[in-house]
């Protein structure tokens, strides 16, 4: 192993990009549509969102006329359509999108600049129905807001002078892109290693069959890569990547990132203030300096494959979900899948008219919210709007971001006291177990077994949901698919024997059993400060201050860390670019006081935890009598994040001064 050196790479001049938006169109198609083609157009169009895009493309925010504020009315499982807007809205609200859309024609408006704050505060404040608390955050998202906000507030080279601050960032996934894409604005020097032969992170490894979000897919895109014309619903697992792929080379991080390279350890050297990384790459095994260190290894990396017994005597093809590539092969064979999590959802739909036999070992039954789209293509006039109207897919991907703030919180807060544990944990909850039970046995209405296996056995929400457009049932029912829900008892040279004796022949078993989410850079070692470990001191319950930094650890940054993971409501890439921005920010502010080193101290740790662990404790998935993979093995729930995105925003605002100790 050659002598810890200095990584060389070249600095980066500060990436300048218009509207901080790598995706941003200069001018729009021109609009040669008739009245009445353009009033069918506004008749399926999203009313919010068009008429804030009309209203910004006008620079006329009296459009927006006071009683069509949307009401934003909770969504407890179907969605409801304009933000709950009355029919009267509707009515008078195509009225008025139409006659601005005419108005847009004859004035032949193509683009749209930044806008005055005034209107966009007017045209927030309609949105949002007078909800002002969102709105700085809303504006990290909102390209021609004058006062967006994300982007670094300093230049490298103005503050460093004749320093040299470099960082390593672990992973080039969506959190690593995030991380270097802040960097490149900041003109930071900074090397991206990922283990994977290509960039992407989780969107390269899961290529299972039918992998593809299950969240809204404006929901899903960076608020400085905020592509449009995205061809699903719910995007495809290719055309994450794809986008991924295409944000990276846009912004130039795509050649910083040393690809096959693995972070095996890291170890803070007190007397140079520096980490000394160990990776193992193409040539071998090297030691090398950096300054800072940012994991965006993120949450759900490690697969998790439970130690079955015999589970190395298996004859045929095993592999996890996060393994399957293109040489394995289901058709007309016997195909077991272990696990009805997320994964084996979208597996055993996209697999089950192939096979000869298809077997589901069910040890809990999904909870999943209704999204009758699930699979559908974004619709013709979405794709007129967002090619026509100036910005108008960027307001609707705002629209989509702004009704996941309250999310479905409401439906999983636990009631003090309710009866209906332990399948509810409130009256709104049972009401929503009901609705979602009743649609449950319409899909099952011919096989009342299956229907009986199909009901969980816990609250909504007390583990992650799923999608529900009916392909999962349809699955299940097929004559050529069996449902266990006995357990493993064992595997077999043959198959799999469940927990009642009988074997379940196979050719290939899937475990689709999930990650080991709560285990945080699990197979490294990073040794800080004092030469503590990582992992000795988390001693299996990882904390970190904002999910980011940990005591100790002195300018190492986790994004996507302990208890930022979202899930019945906002954005994750908020999440992730906020804890990007929040680690360019500290970066920042070492060069700017001239520090060589900040650590986090025990007591805003504590004080976060705290926090957290109090607000996951009034959720369904908090309750004691739960299980589920965002507990660690104690029973603490170490990945999620119950609060909501505004939170999130106002806790990573700055690198508060009383929480850090600079030296
Ligand atoms: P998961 O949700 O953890 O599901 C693992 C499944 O394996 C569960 O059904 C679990 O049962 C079962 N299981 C685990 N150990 C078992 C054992 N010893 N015996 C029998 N069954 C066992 O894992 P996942 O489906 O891979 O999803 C993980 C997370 O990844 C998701 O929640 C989501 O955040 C993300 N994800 C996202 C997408 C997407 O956006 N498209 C797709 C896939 C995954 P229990 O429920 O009883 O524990």
């Amino acid at each position: 192993m050659p002598g810890a050196a200095r990584p060389t790479a070249e600095l980066p001049a500060p990436l300048r990009v218009p509207f901080d938006d790598l995706f941003w169109r200069d001018e729009y198609d021109p609009i040669v549509e008739t009245d009445a083609e353009l009033a069918a157009i506004v008749e399926r169009a999203d009313l919010p969102a068009l008429l804030a895009a009309l209203a910004a493309a006008l620079g006329d925010p009296s459009i927006l006329e006071p009683g069509l504020r949307p009401p934003l009315t909770l969504v407890d499982t179907f969605g409801h359509p304009h933000g709950g807007m009355t029919s009267a809205q509707v009515e008078r609200g195509r009225e008025v999108a139409l006659a601005a859309l005419v108005r847009l024609r004859d004035s032949g408006i193509r683009s749209v600049g930044i806008l005055p704050r005034e209107q966009v505060d007017a045209i927030l404040d309609f949105l949002t129905n007078g909800r002002a608390e969102y709105w700085p955050s809303l504006k990290h998202e909102l390209g021609l807001a004058p006062d967006k906000n994300g982007a670094p507030d300093f230049v490298y080279a103005d503050l460093a002078g004749s320093r040299e601050f470099r960082t390593l960032v672990i992973g080039a996934g969506v959190s690593g892109i995030a991380a270097g894409y802040r960097l490149m604005q900041a003109g930071a020097p900074f090397t991206i290693i990922d283990e994977a032969p290509a960039l992407g992170g989780t969107w390269w490894k899961n290529r299972y069959p039918g992998v593809r979000l299950d969240t809204p897919t404006f929901g899903y895109s960076y608020s400085f890569a905020q592509k449009t014309d995205w061809p699903h619903q719910f995007a495809e697992g290719g055309e994450i990547h794809d986008y991924l792929a295409e944000v990276a080379d846009r912004a130039g991080i795509t050649e910083r990132i040393e690809f096959g390279t693995r972070f095996d350890s890291a170890r803070w050297d007190e007397d140079a203030s520096e980490w000394v990384v160990v990776l193992s790459g193409p040539q071998g095994t090297e030691e090398r300096r950096f300054d800072a260190v940012i994991s965006a290894l993120g949450q759900l990396d490690r697969p998790h494959i439970p130690d079955f017994p015999g589970l190395e005597t298996f004859a045929g093809r095993a592999v996890h979900s996060q393994d399957w590539d293109e040489t394995v092969d289901v058709e007309g064979k016997r195909v077991v899948v272990i696990g009805t999590g997320a994964s084996a959802y979208q597996i055993v739909p996209a697999v089950y008219e192939q096979v000869d036999h298809l077997t589901v070992f069910q040890r809990s039954a999904p909870w999943m919210i209704p999204a009758d789209n699930y699979h559908e293509r974004m619709t013709d006039t979405f794709d007129w709007l967002q090619r026509t109207v100036p910005h108008y897919g960027q307001w609707f991907r705002l629209w989509t971001l702004l009704l996941g703030i309250p999310g479905r919180f409401h439906t999983v807060t636990a009631e003090e006291g309710w009866s209906g544990v332990p399948l509810s944990v409130s009256a709104k909850n049972h009401e929503v177990r009901e609705s979602l039970i009743a649609r449950m046995a319409e899909q099952y209405r011919d096989r009342p077994d299956l229907l009986e296996l199909a009901i969980p056995n816990y609250p909504p929400g007390a583990k992650r949901m799923l999608r529900d457009n009916g392909v999962w049932a349809k699955a299940l029912q097929a004559p050529q698919t069996t449902v266990v829900s006995t357990g493993v008892g064992r595997i077999t040279a043959e198959g799999v024997v469940d927990g009642a004796g009988v074997l379940h022949e196979a050719d290939v078993i899937v475990f689709a059993t999930g990650f080991k989410a709560s285990d945080f850079l699990d197979g490294t070692d990073v040794v800080g400060r004092g030469g503590v470990e990582l992992h000795d001191y988390w001693a299996g319950d990882s904390r970190a201050y904002n999910g980011i930094t940990v005591p100790r650890f002195p300018n190492f940054f986790l994004i996507y860390g302990p208890n930022v993971n979202g899930v019945v409501a906002g954005s994750g890439h908020l999440m992730i670019e906020r804890a990007a921005e929040y680690a360019v920010s500290a970066i920042g502010e070492l060069l700017r006081r001239g520090a060589r080193s900040l650590e986090v101290t025990e007591d805003a740790l504590d004080r976060f935890v705290s926090w957290v662990d109090a607000g996951n404790r009034r959720m369904a998935w908090g309750q004691e009598y739960i299980s589920n993979w965002y507990q660690n093995a104690a029973g603490r729930v170490v990945t999620i994040w119950p609060y909501t995105n505004v939170e999130y925003w106002a806790a990573t605002e700055s690198i508060a001064e009383e929480d850090y100790t600079f030296d």
